[in-house]
Protein backbone atom coordinates (compact mmCIF):
# COMPACT_ATOMS: atom_id res chain seq x y z
CA UNK A 1 0.00 0.00 0.00
CA UNK A 2 1.15 3.42 -0.86
CA UNK A 3 0.19 7.08 0.15
CA UNK A 4 1.18 9.56 -2.76
CA UNK A 5 1.61 13.20 -1.18
CA UNK A 6 1.34 15.71 -3.75
CA UNK A 7 3.95 18.42 -2.18
CA UNK A 8 2.98 22.15 -2.95
CA UNK A 9 6.11 23.73 -3.08
CA UNK A 10 7.09 27.40 -2.44
CA UNK A 11 10.33 27.38 -4.91
CA UNK A 12 12.16 26.74 -1.77
CA UNK A 13 10.38 23.71 0.07
CA UNK A 14 7.35 22.27 1.29
CA UNK A 15 4.69 24.57 1.99
CA UNK A 16 2.86 24.38 5.14
CA UNK A 17 -0.65 23.26 4.18
CA UNK A 18 1.27 20.37 2.29
CA UNK A 19 2.60 19.72 6.14
CA UNK A 20 -0.70 19.09 6.68
CA UNK A 21 -1.03 16.33 4.21
CA UNK A 22 1.98 14.91 5.19
CA UNK A 23 0.59 14.61 8.72
CA UNK A 24 -2.76 13.33 7.64
CA UNK A 25 -0.90 10.30 5.12
CA UNK A 26 1.43 9.58 8.29
CA UNK A 27 -1.69 9.28 10.32
CA UNK A 28 -3.28 7.20 7.85
CA UNK A 29 0.15 5.34 7.59
CA UNK A 30 0.51 4.73 10.92
CA UNK A 31 -2.86 2.78 11.17
CA UNK A 32 -2.82 0.32 7.72
CA UNK A 33 0.95 0.46 7.36
CA UNK A 34 1.10 1.95 3.90
CA UNK A 35 4.48 3.75 2.92
CA UNK A 36 4.51 7.23 2.15
CA UNK A 37 5.82 9.02 -1.10
CA UNK A 38 5.87 13.02 -1.70
CA UNK A 39 5.60 13.87 -5.65
CA UNK A 40 7.20 17.06 -6.14
CA UNK A 41 6.84 18.54 -9.91
CA UNK A 42 7.78 21.61 -11.68
CA UNK A 43 11.39 21.93 -13.86
CA UNK A 44 14.92 22.14 -12.46
CA UNK A 45 13.04 21.40 -8.72
CA UNK A 46 16.13 19.45 -7.81
CA UNK A 47 16.96 21.79 -4.60
CA UNK A 48 13.37 22.30 -3.72
CA UNK A 49 12.81 18.10 -3.88
CA UNK A 50 15.66 17.73 -1.81
CA UNK A 51 14.50 20.00 0.97
CA UNK A 52 10.42 18.50 0.73
CA UNK A 53 12.71 14.94 1.76
CA UNK A 54 12.96 15.93 4.78
CA UNK A 55 9.25 14.94 5.25
CA UNK A 56 9.77 11.46 3.15
CA UNK A 57 10.53 9.62 0.05
CA UNK A 58 9.96 11.80 -2.89
CA UNK A 59 9.38 11.30 -5.99
CA UNK A 60 10.43 13.75 -8.75
CA UNK A 61 9.03 14.80 -11.62
CA UNK A 62 11.14 17.30 -13.66
CA UNK A 63 10.67 18.33 -17.37
CA UNK A 64 10.81 21.88 -19.28
CA UNK A 65 7.22 20.62 -20.33
CA UNK A 66 6.27 21.25 -16.10
CA UNK A 67 7.64 24.55 -15.28
CA UNK A 68 4.17 26.17 -14.99
CA UNK A 69 1.56 24.50 -12.71
CA UNK A 70 -0.36 23.98 -16.09
CA UNK A 71 -3.42 22.03 -14.30
CA UNK A 72 -4.11 19.20 -17.50
CA UNK A 73 -0.01 18.42 -17.60
CA UNK A 74 0.31 17.98 -13.53
CA UNK A 75 -2.79 16.33 -13.54
CA UNK A 76 -1.21 14.05 -16.28
CA UNK A 77 1.66 13.22 -14.14
CA UNK A 78 -0.46 12.51 -11.31
CA UNK A 79 -2.49 10.04 -12.76
CA UNK A 80 0.67 8.73 -13.80
CA UNK A 81 2.48 8.71 -10.79
CA UNK A 82 -0.77 6.90 -9.01
CA UNK A 83 -0.46 3.96 -11.48
CA UNK A 84 3.07 3.37 -11.43
CA UNK A 85 3.17 3.20 -7.98
CA UNK A 86 -0.22 1.86 -7.25
CA UNK A 87 -1.13 4.08 -5.13
CA UNK A 88 -3.79 3.20 -2.50
CA UNK A 89 -4.41 6.88 -1.41
CA UNK A 90 -3.19 10.05 -3.10
CA UNK A 91 -3.48 13.20 -1.17
CA UNK A 92 -3.04 16.94 -0.79
CA UNK A 93 -3.68 20.43 0.90
CA UNK A 94 -6.89 21.71 -0.10
CA UNK A 95 -5.59 25.07 -1.93
CA UNK A 96 -6.52 26.51 -5.00
CA UNK A 97 -3.62 24.60 -6.70
CA UNK A 98 -5.50 21.30 -5.54
CA UNK A 99 -9.05 22.70 -7.00
CA UNK A 100 -7.51 22.86 -9.84
CA UNK A 101 -4.60 19.92 -10.40
CA UNK A 102 -5.94 17.18 -8.39
CA UNK A 103 -9.99 16.89 -9.06
CA UNK A 104 -8.67 16.29 -13.18
CA UNK A 105 -6.24 13.72 -11.89
CA UNK A 106 -9.17 12.07 -10.03
CA UNK A 107 -11.06 12.46 -12.69
CA UNK A 108 -8.29 10.96 -15.36
CA UNK A 109 -7.97 8.08 -12.58
CA UNK A 110 -11.50 7.65 -13.13
CA UNK A 111 -11.09 7.39 -8.68
CA UNK A 112 -13.46 8.96 -5.78
CA UNK A 113 -12.41 12.14 -4.06
CA UNK A 114 -13.22 14.26 -1.14
CA UNK A 115 -12.60 17.52 -0.98
CA UNK A 116 -11.99 19.74 2.32
CA UNK A 117 -11.24 16.60 4.83
CA UNK A 118 -11.33 18.06 8.68
CA UNK A 119 -11.29 14.26 10.12
CA UNK A 120 -10.55 11.12 9.95
CA UNK A 121 -11.56 7.77 11.96
CA UNK A 122 -11.50 4.29 11.20
CA UNK A 123 -14.34 1.55 10.99
CA UNK A 124 -12.45 -1.72 11.36
CA UNK A 125 -9.97 -1.17 8.41
CA UNK A 126 -12.22 1.27 6.24
CA UNK A 127 -11.07 4.87 6.35
CA UNK A 128 -14.15 7.51 7.17
CA UNK A 129 -13.33 10.71 6.41
CA UNK A 130 -15.52 13.97 8.18
CA UNK A 131 -16.05 16.74 5.49
CA UNK A 132 -17.81 19.89 6.01
CA UNK A 133 -20.82 20.93 3.70
CA UNK A 134 -23.31 23.96 3.36
CA UNK A 135 -21.05 26.06 4.16
CA UNK A 136 -20.08 24.52 7.25
CA UNK A 137 -23.42 23.63 8.41
CA UNK A 138 -23.07 20.20 8.76
CA UNK A 139 -20.11 17.63 8.46
CA UNK A 140 -20.53 14.72 6.73
CA UNK A 141 -18.94 11.25 7.08
CA UNK A 142 -17.70 9.80 3.93
CA UNK A 143 -15.74 6.68 2.57
CA UNK A 144 -14.26 6.72 -0.73
CA UNK A 145 -14.68 3.03 -2.34
CA UNK A 146 -13.21 2.19 -5.46
CA UNK A 147 -10.00 2.88 -7.20
CA UNK A 148 -7.26 5.98 -6.39
CA UNK A 149 -9.15 7.32 -3.73
CA UNK A 150 -8.07 10.89 -3.71
CA UNK A 151 -7.88 13.46 -0.56
CA UNK A 152 -7.42 16.98 0.13
CA UNK A 153 -7.18 17.81 3.92
CA UNK A 154 -7.59 21.07 5.48
CA UNK A 155 -4.45 22.82 6.89
CA UNK A 156 -6.62 23.79 10.01
CA UNK A 157 -7.60 20.56 10.41
CA UNK A 158 -4.13 19.00 10.88
CA UNK A 159 -0.92 20.17 12.29
CA UNK A 160 2.16 20.50 9.95
CA UNK A 161 3.63 17.43 9.66
CA UNK A 162 7.89 17.96 11.93
CA UNK A 163 10.43 16.83 9.65
CA UNK A 164 12.16 13.70 9.86
CA UNK A 165 15.40 13.34 11.70
CA UNK A 166 17.21 12.54 8.43
CA UNK A 167 16.23 13.33 4.94
CA UNK A 168 14.86 10.29 2.73
CA UNK A 169 16.25 9.58 -0.52
CA UNK A 170 14.99 11.88 -3.80
CA UNK A 171 14.04 9.51 -7.14
CA UNK A 172 13.84 11.10 -10.23
CA UNK A 173 10.35 9.36 -12.73
CA UNK A 174 10.31 9.38 -16.52
CA UNK A 175 7.80 12.20 -17.13
CA UNK A 176 6.93 11.08 -21.21
CA UNK A 177 6.50 14.75 -23.27
CA UNK A 178 4.33 12.81 -25.63
CA UNK A 179 1.64 11.61 -22.95
CA UNK A 180 1.91 15.22 -21.69
CA UNK A 181 -1.02 17.55 -22.93
CA UNK A 182 0.01 20.59 -24.41
CA UNK A 183 -3.03 22.66 -25.68
CA UNK A 184 -3.12 24.68 -23.20
CA UNK A 185 0.06 27.52 -22.83
CA UNK A 186 1.58 29.13 -20.55
CA UNK A 187 0.78 33.15 -20.92
CA UNK A 188 2.11 34.70 -17.87
CA UNK A 189 1.40 35.63 -14.08
CA UNK A 190 -0.34 38.82 -13.31
CA UNK A 191 -0.28 39.27 -9.63
CA UNK A 192 0.65 41.88 -7.17
CA UNK A 193 4.02 41.22 -5.01
CA UNK A 194 2.89 40.34 -1.32
CA UNK A 195 5.28 40.88 1.28
CA UNK A 196 2.68 39.22 4.06
CA UNK A 197 2.47 35.96 4.35
CA UNK A 198 -0.02 34.00 2.49
CA UNK A 199 -3.60 34.02 5.03
CA UNK A 200 -3.94 29.84 5.08
CA UNK A 201 -0.12 29.85 6.43
CA UNK A 202 -0.27 32.56 8.76
CA UNK A 203 -0.66 32.51 12.86
CA UNK A 204 -2.11 35.99 13.28
CA UNK A 205 -4.45 37.04 10.50
CA UNK A 206 -5.97 40.59 10.70
CA UNK A 207 -9.14 40.87 8.21
CA UNK A 208 -10.70 44.09 7.01
CA UNK A 209 -14.44 44.56 5.78
CA UNK A 210 -16.84 46.80 4.00
CA UNK A 211 -15.93 49.42 6.81
CA UNK A 212 -12.71 50.36 4.55
CA UNK A 213 -13.50 51.99 1.66
CA UNK A 214 -10.41 52.35 -0.25
CA UNK A 215 -7.34 50.38 -1.05
CA UNK A 216 -5.44 52.74 0.62
CA UNK A 217 -7.67 52.55 3.33
CA UNK A 218 -7.77 49.31 3.82
CA UNK A 219 -3.75 49.31 4.03
CA UNK A 220 -3.30 52.20 6.19
CA UNK A 221 -5.46 50.20 9.10
CA UNK A 222 -5.59 46.46 8.17
CA UNK A 223 -2.17 46.46 6.25
CA UNK A 224 -0.60 48.47 9.50
CA UNK A 225 -2.29 46.42 12.37
CA UNK A 226 -1.33 42.68 9.72
CA UNK A 227 2.34 44.33 9.58
CA UNK A 228 2.88 44.97 13.05
CA UNK A 229 1.86 42.06 14.35
CA UNK A 230 4.22 40.22 11.43
CA UNK A 231 0.81 38.31 10.25
CA UNK A 232 -1.45 38.24 7.14
CA UNK A 233 -4.09 40.40 5.38
CA UNK A 234 -7.48 39.10 5.10
CA UNK A 235 -10.74 40.43 3.89
CA UNK A 236 -14.32 39.91 3.54
CA UNK A 237 -15.79 39.14 0.30
CA UNK A 238 -17.45 42.83 -0.24
CA UNK A 239 -14.14 44.27 -0.43
CA UNK A 240 -13.04 41.35 -3.13
CA UNK A 241 -15.67 42.05 -5.46
CA UNK A 242 -15.55 46.09 -5.25
CA UNK A 243 -11.75 45.33 -6.35
CA UNK A 244 -10.30 47.23 -3.15
CA UNK A 245 -8.60 43.74 -2.25
CA UNK A 246 -7.00 41.35 -4.37
CA UNK A 247 -9.15 37.97 -4.06
CA UNK A 248 -6.81 35.75 -2.98
CA UNK A 249 -6.96 37.50 0.73
CA UNK A 250 -11.10 36.57 0.30
CA UNK A 251 -11.65 34.75 3.62
CA UNK A 252 -15.09 32.57 3.77
CA UNK A 253 -17.01 30.27 2.13
CA UNK A 254 -16.08 30.69 -1.36
CA UNK A 255 -12.69 32.22 -0.25
CA UNK A 256 -9.98 30.57 1.74
CA UNK A 257 -10.28 28.30 4.61
CA UNK A 258 -8.22 29.51 7.84
CA UNK A 259 -7.53 28.86 11.44
CA UNK A 260 -5.14 30.91 12.93
CA UNK A 261 -3.97 31.40 16.51
CA UNK A 262 -4.88 35.09 16.17
CA UNK A 263 -8.15 36.03 13.80
CA UNK A 264 -8.48 40.04 14.28
CA UNK A 265 -11.84 41.08 12.40
CA UNK A 266 -11.82 44.65 11.61
CA UNK A 267 -15.56 46.01 10.88
CA UNK A 268 -16.39 42.74 9.03
CA UNK A 269 -20.41 42.13 10.33
CA UNK A 270 -19.98 38.44 10.48
CA UNK A 271 -22.51 37.01 7.34
CA UNK A 272 -22.39 33.00 7.35
CA UNK A 273 -20.45 32.61 4.66
CA UNK A 274 -17.63 34.78 5.96
CA UNK A 275 -17.48 32.54 9.51
CA UNK A 276 -17.38 29.50 7.51
CA UNK A 277 -13.13 30.57 6.74
CA UNK A 278 -12.34 31.54 9.76
CA UNK A 279 -14.77 30.35 12.97
CA UNK A 280 -11.99 27.59 14.05
CA UNK A 281 -9.70 30.56 14.29
CA UNK A 282 -8.22 29.30 18.10
CA UNK A 283 -8.73 33.36 19.26
CA UNK A 284 -10.58 35.75 17.85
CA UNK A 285 -11.14 39.30 18.50
CA UNK A 286 -13.60 41.42 16.28
CA UNK A 287 -14.12 45.22 16.37
CA UNK A 288 -17.18 46.92 15.04
CA UNK A 289 -19.60 49.51 15.82
CA UNK A 290 -22.54 47.69 15.95
CA UNK A 291 -22.54 45.67 18.78
CA UNK A 292 -25.22 43.63 17.73
CA UNK A 293 -23.00 42.11 14.56
CA UNK A 294 -23.05 38.70 14.57
CA UNK A 295 -19.44 38.46 14.44
CA UNK A 296 -19.35 39.15 18.26
CA UNK A 297 -21.03 35.88 18.77
CA UNK A 298 -18.16 33.99 17.54
CA UNK A 299 -15.72 36.25 19.07
CA UNK A 300 -13.88 35.58 22.42
CA UNK A 301 -12.73 39.46 22.12
CA UNK A 302 -15.38 42.02 20.98
CA UNK A 303 -14.83 45.80 21.19
CA UNK A 304 -17.70 47.61 20.15
CA UNK A 305 -15.47 51.13 18.42
CA UNK A 306 -14.91 52.71 15.57
CA UNK A 307 -12.07 51.05 13.67
CA UNK A 308 -10.84 54.35 12.41
CA UNK A 309 -9.81 55.05 16.43
CA UNK A 310 -9.49 51.67 17.49
CA UNK A 311 -6.63 50.59 15.19
CA UNK A 312 -4.67 53.82 15.67
CA UNK A 313 -4.86 53.71 18.79
CA UNK A 314 -3.65 49.84 18.97
CA UNK A 315 -0.86 50.38 16.78
CA UNK A 316 0.32 53.06 19.10
CA UNK A 317 -0.29 50.33 22.22
CA UNK A 318 1.81 48.07 20.00
CA UNK A 319 4.49 49.93 18.90
C1 LIG B 1 -22.79 32.23 -2.21
C2 LIG B 1 -22.12 33.28 -1.38
C3 LIG B 1 -20.81 33.10 -1.02
C4 LIG B 1 -20.16 34.06 -0.23
N1 LIG B 1 -18.86 33.85 0.13
C5 LIG B 1 -18.27 34.73 0.96
C6 LIG B 1 -16.94 34.53 1.42
O1 LIG B 1 -16.27 33.58 1.05
N2 LIG B 1 -16.42 35.44 2.28
C7 LIG B 1 -17.12 36.52 2.72
O2 LIG B 1 -16.57 37.30 3.53
N3 LIG B 1 -18.37 36.75 2.28
C8 LIG B 1 -18.95 35.89 1.41
N4 LIG B 1 -20.20 36.15 0.96
C9 LIG B 1 -20.81 37.48 1.27
C10 LIG B 1 -21.41 37.54 2.67
O3 LIG B 1 -22.75 37.09 2.61
C11 LIG B 1 -21.39 38.99 3.18
O4 LIG B 1 -22.04 39.82 2.26
C12 LIG B 1 -20.01 39.55 3.44
O5 LIG B 1 -19.24 38.64 4.21
C13 LIG B 1 -20.14 40.85 4.20
O6 LIG B 1 -18.89 41.45 4.30
P1 LIG B 1 -18.61 42.54 5.44
O7 LIG B 1 -18.81 41.88 6.77
O8 LIG B 1 -17.29 43.12 5.15
O9 LIG B 1 -19.69 43.64 5.13
P2 LIG B 1 -21.03 44.01 5.91
O10 LIG B 1 -21.89 42.82 6.13
O11 LIG B 1 -21.61 45.16 5.20
O12 LIG B 1 -20.52 44.47 7.33
C14 LIG B 1 -19.72 45.57 7.56
C15 LIG B 1 -19.57 45.69 9.06
O13 LIG B 1 -18.68 46.73 9.36
C16 LIG B 1 -19.19 47.48 10.44
N5 LIG B 1 -18.64 48.83 10.30
C17 LIG B 1 -18.88 49.74 9.33
N6 LIG B 1 -18.14 50.84 9.52
C18 LIG B 1 -17.41 50.64 10.65
C19 LIG B 1 -16.47 51.39 11.36
N7 LIG B 1 -16.08 52.62 10.95
N8 LIG B 1 -15.93 50.87 12.49
C20 LIG B 1 -16.28 49.63 12.92
N9 LIG B 1 -17.17 48.86 12.28
C21 LIG B 1 -17.73 49.35 11.15
C22 LIG B 1 -20.69 47.41 10.31
O14 LIG B 1 -21.31 47.58 11.58
C23 LIG B 1 -20.89 46.00 9.77
O15 LIG B 1 -21.07 45.07 10.84
C24 LIG B 1 -20.86 35.21 0.19
C25 LIG B 1 -22.20 35.37 -0.18
C26 LIG B 1 -22.81 34.42 -0.96
C27 LIG B 1 -24.26 34.62 -1.34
Amino acid sequence: MRILVIAETDGVGLRQGSRSAVQFAREVAAKNGAELQLLVIGYDQRAVAEQVAAYGPVLLADAPTLEHPIAERYATVIAQAANNTHASLICAAATTYAKDVLVRAAGLLGGTMATEVVGHEWSGDKLLLRRPMYAGAVTATVTLSGPFPTVTVRSSAYPAAEPLPAPEPVTAIDVDANLIPVTTQYGGLASKANTRPDVTEARIVVSGGRAFKTTEEFEQYVGALADRLHGAAGTSRVLVDAGIVPNELQVGQTGKIVAPELYIALGISGAVQHLAGMKNSKVIVAINNDPDAPIFEVADYGLVADVREAVPELLDKLA
